[in-house]
Formats: structure tokens, sequence, C-alpha cells
């Protein structure tokens, strides 16, 4: 296994780290037996960032977690896990869901703590409750270690959040067709000058890059002198990065951990050739081709404004139509554009005024196009939206009535 360097600290992670979202499954749950053999043998063989939320596997994600790492095996790794803001309506939120993780993990500190899924709005609003503040406590009273955040919306936001505090680590979605989108490598180099270590998620956009592979990509990879699984040549080449800290795979078969954890003692910044280089590109271009809309996330065309993310709306509309069987694109949307935690910004707020077509360098009908993306794409808006915010509501009192009856953490 090879480690890099967290530059604020000095601190020593495994290129690969473990997400904990995709634990194996067993009938309609979770194979606990099956995924604390898995990470205990990830950790015996190097693996030392585990990676969790509350949010994963409907909380269960971080007891299982603290299950597997009992017996001595949290002392070997560090725990990295995410403050679901969305549930935060006051500063005594933050301190309170803290201390629930705590408890849920079986730990008296965090290692890495992010705010999870951080987006402009949401920074806007958790600074005005107080985040800067909790997270100095936090860090001061040791409950964490170190502070950072998770993120998917743009560029622009992504520099002004990596300026707004001093995080010690970031998290972003990258993978080789995601260059210019969300944070992308403008962004990864930007938090690296910064001095965060920056944690690289989605490195196979979600299994995307390595289980049905188009016709035409595979053959790419098939004509390789080097014969590599589409899955080794996406972790190859973000590793090949010096920038990216560690990248987090969500690992739930034996033979992808064990690929995983080959591939992680090999692949050091800067290992790949011009021509093994050339061949990721060519795959990347062949999957940009068959892409719907030929927008390349230059975001020239922003700000829209009748508030459309026009880049972001294209991006997961082209996500769409390239993988048409994974059913969480259309979701990701909603979440992201519908309006959930800031202004919406979904493809039927055009109102075709035409301002950014003039500044497309890709000439491309935008209002038209968006007309397409609001069809396919923004039915549910209405729907799932607000179900979120009434459930998500409800959770907040849920958890401070629990807290009113039986005081102190809602664990209990
Ligand atoms: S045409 Fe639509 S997407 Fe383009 S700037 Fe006008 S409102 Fe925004
Ligand atoms: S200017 Fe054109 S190519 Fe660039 S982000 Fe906007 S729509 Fe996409």
């Amino acid at each position: 296994m090879l480690y890099r360097t967290v530059p604020k600290t000095g601190d020593t992670l495994s290129i690969l780290g473990f997400g904990c979202m995709r634990y194996p499954s067993k009938g309609r749950g979770i194979d606990e037996e099956r995924t604390i053999r898995q990470i205990r043998y990830a950790i015996d063989h190097g693996v030392n960032y585990f990676d969790t939320a509350p949010v994963y596997h409907m909380g269960r994600s971080e007891p299982i977690l603290a299950k597997a790492l009992s017996g001595g095996y949290r002392e070997k790794v560090k725990i990295a896990t995410k403050l679901p803001h969305w549930l935060a309506y006051e500063r005594d939120d933050l301190d309170r869901i803290l201390n629930d993780q705590l408890a849920a993990l079986e730990t008296d500190h965090i290692d890495y703590y992010l705010i999870h899924n951080l987006s402009r709005g949401s920074f806007e609003k958790l600074q005005d409750m107080g985040m800067s503040e909790f997270l100095d406590a936090a860090k001061k009273d040791g409950r964490i270690r170190n502070a950072g955040f998770s993120f998917h919306s743009n560029l622009q936001a992504f520099k002004e959040i990596v300026d707004g505090y001093g995080w010690d680590f970031c998290q972003i979605q990258y993978n080789y067709l995601d260059e210019t989108s969300q944070a992308g490598t403008e962004g990864l180099q930007y938090a690296a000058s910064k001095g965060l270590a920056v944690i690289i998620m989605e490195p196979l956009r979600g299994g995307n890059l390595a289980g049905r592979i188009p016709g035409t990509v595979q053959a790419i990879w098939d004509k390789a002198p080097t014969k590599r699984s589409p899955a080794e040549w996406a972790l190859r080449w973000i590793w090949n990065h010096p920038e990216v800290t560690v990248v987090l795979s969500g690992m739930n078969e034996e033979s992808h951990i064990d690929e995983n954890i080959r591939v992680a003692a090999e692949a050091l910044p800067g290992s790949l050739t011009p021509e093994e280089l050339g061949i990721v590109n060519a795959a990347r271009d062949e999957y940009k081709r068959l892409m719907k809309v030929g927008c390349t996330g230059c975001g020239y065309c922003m700000p829209c404004p009748f508030g459309v993310d026009i880049p972001g709306c294209f991006a997961r509309y082209n996500t769409r139509h390239l993988f048409p069987d994974d059913r969480t694109i259309k979701f990701h949307y909603i979440m992201r554009h519908g309006g959930l935690e800031e202004a919406k910004s979904n493809a039927g707020l055009c109102r075709g005024c035409g301002k950014c077509t003039k500044a497309c360098p890709q000439h491309l009908a935008i209002p038209t196009l968006m007309k397409e993306v609001a069809k396919e794409m923004d039915g549910m808006i209405p729907i799932v939206i607000p179900v979120m915010k009434g459930g998500m509501w409800f959770m907040n009192r849920f958890a401070r009535l629990k807290r009113a009856v039986f005081g102190g953490n809602a664990h209990a």
C-alpha cells in the first residue's frame, strides 16, 4: 500500500480509502459478517482511511463500521464521517449531531470530519449558524481532528468555500470524465495549492466507468498494450495526480478489494506514461462523443439571469443518456437542481432569453436543449422536494424530542 501525506498535519493516509456507503447485502439488509470481514481484511492489507456518513445505509453505516473496528482495529485507522447539515436549524444542532455520531461510532474522536455536500447556499446558512466557531471548538476539545467538506456544486462555489474557512481537507467527485465538471481539475489544484488534503469520491462515477462499458470504449481498452480492467485504468489515472491524497472506493466484492489493494501498491503520482495517458484520453473522448449534448462544462454561459445551472443540468442529462440503467442519476439531478438546499437551478427555469447562446464556444442551442432536459428530468421536482423537506423537518423535530425526553445525546 502506498501512502500520501496530509499537508497541514503530516498524517499519512493510504491512497486507497474504504467507502462505507455500499456494504455487501444479504436478503434485504446488510451482510454484517461479510462487511466486518472485508473491513478488517482491508486494514490488514494497509488501508487506513474509512469514510462513512449518517445517511449511508439509512444510519447503519456508522454503527457497523464501529463494530468492525472493535478489538484493536480502531487505533489502526482514521475515521471520516460527515455532518448532515440539512438536519441543523441552529448552532446547538451541530453539537448534538456530532455527539450522536461519536456515540454511533463508539469513539471519542473523529479523525476527519466533513460538512456533507456543501454548496454556496448551505455554506452561507451554516456560517450564519456559527459553523466556523463550532468546528474550531470541536477541534479544540478533541472531538474532531481535521475539518473538511464534501462537494458536488460548481467550481466558483468551490473556490469560495475553500477560501471561506481554514479547512484541513476536502472531498470532491473526480474521475477522467469529470475534469471540467463540479470542482474538476482546476478545483483539485486550487485546493491543493491552499494546503488542503484532497479526498476523491466517485472515481468510477458510481461504478459506471467499470460496469457496462459501451462497446466502442471497451475496444479502446482492449487495444491497449498493457491489459488492465476499466476500473484499474480509472483509478491509476486519478492517482497519477500528485494533488490527490486518498481515493475512496465503495468496495463490496472481495475481488474488487484485492484488485484495488494491488493497484494501490503501485500507483505513484506521475507513473502513467504519455502513451497510457493517451489511452485514457481516447476513452474519455469516446464517452464524450457518445454524450447527447456537447457541453464541455467550461461555464462561459454562466450566470444565467434566471438561475439555471446550465453546465450542471447538461452534465446530469448526458450522464443519464450515457448510463440509462443507472436510476440514481435523475434523483441526483432533482436533489442538486430542485431547490432542496438552495435556490432552484433546474432546466425548467429557462426563459429562452438567449444570453447564454452568445457566450457558448460550442454554439449549442441552449434554450432548445433546456426544454429537452426539463421535459425529461424535471417532472418529479414538485413531488420529491416537498416530501424531502418535510422528512428533514420531521427527523430534526424527532431528534430534539428524543433529546428532551432522554437528555444528553439522542442515542441515550
Ligand atoms: S436562454 Fe435560458 S439558460 Fe440561457 S441564459 Fe436565458 S434563461 Fe438562462
Ligand atoms: S458555454 Fe456552452 S459548452 Fe460551456 S458550459 Fe455553457 S453550454 Fe456548456
